[in-house]
């Protein structure tokens, strides 16, 4: 079992396959961005030993991320290898997409016992879905979407919330999902990474958001606790669970269950920090995974109790400047 310095059991970790993605979404990354060369990439099999070896040590559940995890060349076959871990030490294995190649995977994806995906959509406007993922096709999104719902996996929808861009959109996405039973989460925008533009013209705090809901709909509190960031509530007259990721009005960090590891085998302890450890040394040194193990162990130790988010910076202060898609969400 993984336990850090504050006691805090990490049983959850996400998996970010490649940092490449289909799309260019305009608070994720910037116009031009650089992506890695593909031999620092750690290879599918690799990946496999990585998720297995925390397995052996306790990790429940595991979610393959991005990038966009879906355009990554025979990911199917790390889903099903690790699928075939689901009984087997895992509890669930999930994903986290921009949906584009969803009608394609849909089925595999249920068939490898992923039950639950989460895909990102920020705006049900056309227009507006191209000027936010810097012209990215929504009609092909929607198609993905309907897909995994007819192949029977559970959706829930992403939305991170953008000031002037779909603060216009809140209620009709609460609509949209509501009518077609998928759960809803809306985030705040974090500042990671130099995007080009200033994080705090993007960033709407959700507090906004609930009050714009509440215009509309009769929502209360629901006591469900996932061990994820999200506050959630009921929403009565759509009968869903609409969540609240905040990472900048309410730090989320004091139950973190959590740690990430890129595609390059660095593994990072927190999200909003820069600290990380290379796991792909000691994977590489050697055929057996004690080393591995014992490198994870000492990491974890190393977990910080938590983020220092700031949407405006001053000059001078610290920020993170690696984008989302190192990581993945
Ligand atoms: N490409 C996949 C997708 O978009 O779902 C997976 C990777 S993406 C980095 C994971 C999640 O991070 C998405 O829901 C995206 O909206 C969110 N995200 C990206 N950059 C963000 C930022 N700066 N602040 C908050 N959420 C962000
Ligand atoms: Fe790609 Fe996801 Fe980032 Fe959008 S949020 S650019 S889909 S990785």
């Amino acid at each position: 079992m993984l336990i850090d310095s504050f006691q805090r059991k990490i049983s959850y970790i996400r998996v970010s396959v490649t940092d490449r993605c289909d799309f260019r979404c305009v608070y994720c990354m910037s116009e031009d961005m650089e992506f890695l060369p593909k031999k620092d990439v750690l290879s599918l099999e690799e990946l496999d030993r990585l998720c297995n070896t925390f397995i052996d040590l306790g990790v429940k559940k595991l979610r393959i991320t991005g990038g966009e995890p879906l355009v990554r060349k025979n990911i199917m076959q790390l889903f099903s290898n690790l699928g075939n871990k689901i009984g087997q030490g895992l509890e669930e294995l999930t994903l986290t997409t921009n949906g584009s190649q969803l009608a394609r995977y849909a089925k595999d994806l249920f068939d490898n016992k992923v039950k639950r995906i989460n895909v990102s959509l920020d705006s049900l406007d056309k227009n507006k879905f191209k000027k936010i993922t810097r012209n990215s096709d929504f009609n092909k999104v929607v198609k993905g979407i309907m897909a995994a719902k007819n192949a029977g996996l559970k959706i829930k929808i992403n939305t991170v919330a953008l000031k002037g861009i779909n603060d216009n959109e809140i209620l009709d996405l609460v609509k949209w999902c509501g009518e077609n039973k998928f759960a809803l989460t809306f985030i705040e925008v974090m500042p990671m990474g130099e995007i080009g533009e200033k994080r705090i013209d993007q960033y709407m705090p959700l507090t906004e958001v609930r009050s714009l809901i509440k215009t509309r709909y009769s929502i209360t509190d629901d006591p469900l606790k996932t061990g994820g960031p999200a506050k959630y509530v009921h929403c009565h007259e759509t009968n869903q669970k609409i969540g609240f990721i905040t990472p900048l009005t309410h730090n989320f960090c004091e139950t973190c269950n959590r740690v990430r590891i890129t595609c390059t085998g660095k593994m990072y302890m927190c999200l909003g920090q820069e600290d990380k450890e290379d796991l792909k040394k000691p994977l590489r040194e050697s055929e057996n995974n004690d080393l591995l193990k014992k490198v994870i162990y000492k990491a974890i130790l190393r977990k910080p109790k938590g983020h220092d988010f700031v949407i405006e910076r001053k000059k001078d202060e610290k920020f993170v400047p690696r984008h989302m898609n190192v990581t993945g969400g």
